[in-house]
């Protein structure tokens, strides 16, 4: 099983077109948004692994590269609506808590986080180099500061686009008739389950309503009017298809293990010795017995060292020399964590987010104008 499953490609997730784009204006120019709404799958002819389909905010879908012979059509630009979420990090400019999406934080100043939004509207100084995490657990990416950097302007199904029904449309005639315009009044999350993922539209008749722009994977909307977004600094934003690596578990603090986790000494008896008798302590004649055996963190002090309880004994470690154990029990409760939450907005959904399957089969194949294969 992926140890991270927002760190792959996810249906849902919302891109603009990367480096070896060759598509034209399929996005509707640079800047266009889209959205991830099919994965490609070993032995499918026109959406073979390592490709998806997009649906652009501008009405056009087709197939993109996403790794596939080595090639990256689209930059991932966010995240959110696939449920990813920091949930201990607070952006320090818009103070909003569990930063939803990608986390970029600074280098230079102690515990300095923004989200996207606010590091893409160029909150904090652009001297500072930032570091991006895409994920609660993946590895941060270190970045050039942003000062100089080209910034490119977002447009697409953003607050004030004007929008008729989209591909995924279901919802009968409550945009008065289909190619009927409604307006986008906010951009918004579904419940705790996902960011930045439903559009509320007002239709002619004044009635208001949600619609899918990423949720599940689904775009219940087609931009006709599009709105400003923003901006993005593509040099900053991740390539589809190219995971983040996974790291070990840190906390808010820059700790990468906590009370009660369960670690586990790997270091080479030789190493041991050496960093033994650098400490001045007693020298290692025998293995020591808390090698390779499993153990519990009882105490996390001051300096960053820890007190480990293995076989009955405690033990003082430098964090460096242990690695978790298990670090796959992470996911699998993010996994939990996410099947209880979709069980529970299930039974409070009141809007058309997350309405009946319908049969589209035979109408996303072939794709018009599709990219993949030559
Ligand atoms: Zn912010
Ligand atoms: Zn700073």
């Amino acid at each position: 099983m992926d140890p991270d499953p927002q760190a792959g490609v996810q249906v849902g997730m919302r891109v603009v077109r990367g480096v070896d784009w060759k598509w034209g204006q399929q996005d509707g120019g640079e800047g266009g948004v889209g959205t991830v709404v099919e994965l490609g799958r070993h032995g499918s002819p026109s959406t073979p692994e390592r490709t998806v389909v997009v649906q652009w905010d501008r009405g056009t879908r087709t197939n993109y590269r996403a790794g596939y012979q080595g090639a990256h059509d689209l930059l991932l630009y966010d995240n959110a609506q696939i449920g990813v979420r920091h949930p201990n990090i607070i952006c320090d400019c818009c103070k909003k808590h569990g930063l939803r999406g990608m986390r970029w934080k600074c280098r230079v100043c102690f515990d300095y986080d923004l989200c996207t939004q606010c590091y893409m509207l160029d909150r904090h100084d652009l001297a500072h180099a930032f570091e991006r995490y895409e994920t609660a657990h993946s590895r941060p990416v270190t970045l050039s500061p942003r000062q100089g950097l080209p910034r490119i302007p977002l447009r697409g199904i953003f607050q004030g686009a004007k929008v008729v029904r989209g591909p995924d449309w279901e919802w009968g005639s409550q945009d008065g008739g289909e190619g009927k315009p409604g307006r986008v009044v906010d951009i918004r999350g579904w419940d705790v389950e996902t960011g930045r993922s439903v559009a509320s539209v007002t239709w002619a008749d004044g009635t208001t309503n949600v619609y899918r722009v990423g949720h599940k994977g689904k775009v219940d909307l087609k931009c006709v009017g599009e709105a400003a977004g923003g901006f993005y600094y593509k040099e900053h934003l991740p390539r589809l298809g190219k995971p983040a690596e996974l790291r070990r578990r840190v906390s808010a603090d820059g700790q990468p293990f906590q009370h009660g986790d369960k670690v586990k000494c790997l270091l080479d008896t030789d190493i041991l010795r050496e960093m033994q008798e650098g400490h001045g302590g007693h020298s290692l004649r025998d293995p020591p017995q808390f090698l390779g055996k499993t153990g519990t963190v009882v105490k996390v002090f001051r300096d960053g060292n820890l007190r480990v309880v293995v076989g009955g004994q405690p033990w003082t470690f430098s964090p460096s020399c242990l690695v978790a154990y298990r670090p796959e029990e992470d996911a699998n409760l993010d996994v939990a964590e996410r099947a209880r939450e979709n069980k529970s907005a299930g039974a409070r959904n009141r809007a058309p987010v997350g309405g009946g399957r319908r049969q589209t089969q035979g109408r996303r194949e072939p794709f018009v104008g599709a990219n993949i294969p030559p």
